[in-house]
């Protein structure tokens, strides 16, 4: 209960919805990130980058995939 900063969208901090992880472990919601990964892909064809640290996204899971080491 006293993690309420464990998972911050920049994209939309609003209702949270589906956790999803990247493969250089941000959190962001699932449907913030498919928004994300759709303007990025429209303007850069095959490059999808990470919203928060720009590191190219090649795999999404949903959080709990892996285990939080910094909590
Ligand atoms: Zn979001
Ligand atoms: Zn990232």
């Amino acid at each position: 209960m006293a993690n309420k900063e464990d998972i911050n969208c920049p994209i939309y901090r609003n209702g949270f919805m589906v956790p999803v992880l990247t493969n250089c472990h941000h959190r962001f919601c699932g449907k913030c990130i498919l928004v994300w990964l759709t303007q990025t892909n429209i303007a850069e064809a095959s490059s999808l980058t990470c919203p928060n640290c720009r590191a190219s996204v090649t795999h999404l899971g949903p959080v709990g995939d892996v285990v939080g080491e910094n909590s």
